[in-house]
């Protein structure tokens, strides 16, 4: 089982996203714990402001350090007040200073945590001493900038959660992906066998599995060689 609590000032719009389909299942099966705590409910101030102006001038607001410390001593306490004791815990703010994730760094992070306390921040960002004093890794989800850190911690939530045991029914379904192969992932037909005049390639109705396989491992090279040709570098 796997536990992620999520820090955010939009606790609505990662429950809403994390509580569809598969990751919502998996939520309800007990294979994933998904906890949102709204950083506003630990404010100190009796207007809940969480931001203020930066030190040294320019645009913008930045989150507060107090808040943000509150609120993650609050889930220390409710983790123990669950009965939840973390083996392995890492803080992750996302955060397009980080390192870009892939599909490496989330196996790593599902193989060797059981509790993700991610940070989201909003505005400019937050201030640096609470990242300094709480966060183990800083990650981003590419190399663009977005309004606010809930939409990469879905995307690290879903993207870890489906490699946590029991979230997915067969490990064959990740392990032959795009990007987990080290390839991108051959073409896949399913009903009507023909569609705009376009037939289903005759060897996956052959029924001859080793063909299929061939087949399948030449599409997801030449798939790569013209997509992605920089994944074959390595190999
Ligand atoms: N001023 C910050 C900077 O230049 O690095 C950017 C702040 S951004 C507008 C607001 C928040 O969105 C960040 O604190 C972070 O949590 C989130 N964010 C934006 N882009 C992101 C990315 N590519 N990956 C992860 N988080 C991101």
């Amino acid at each position: 089982m796997m536990r992620f609590d999520i820090m955010t000032l939009f606790p609505d719009l990662v429950n809403t996203v994390l509580g569809e389909s598969i990751i919502g299942r998996a939520q309800k099966s007990g294979a994933i714990e998904v906890h949102t705590h709204n950083i506003r409910d630990y404010t100190e101030d009796k207007h809940r402001r969480v931001d203020d102006t930066p030190y040294g001038g320019g645009k913008g607001m930045l989150m507060m350090a107090p808040p943000i410390f509150n609120c993650y001593q609050a889930i220390l306490s409710q983790q123990a007040t669950d009965g939840f004791e973390a083996k392995n815990r890492r803080v992750i703010y996302l955060s397009p200073t980080g390192k870009v994730l892939n599909q490496a760094r989330a196996a790593e992070l599902a193989a060797e945590y059981d509790n993700l306390i991610l940070l989201c921040g909003h505005y400019e960002g937050v201030d640096r001493r609470i990242v300094d004093e709480i966060v183990d890794e800083e990650i981003s989800i590419g190399d663009f900038i977005l309004t606010g850190g809930e939409i990469p911690a879905c995307i690290l939530t879903d993207c870890v959660a489906r490699l946590v045991d029991g979230v997915l029914s067969d490990a064959e379904c990740y392990e032959k992906e795009s990007i987990s192969s080290g390839l991108l992932e051959y073409p896949q037909y399913t009903r009507p066998y023909e569609y705009h005049g376009v037939k289903v390639p005759d060897v996956l109705i052959s029924g001859h599995h080793a063909n299929i396989d061939r087949w399948r491992e030449e599409q997801a090279l030449e798939m790569t060689k013209n997509l992605r040709p920089d994944l074959l570098e390595d190999r």
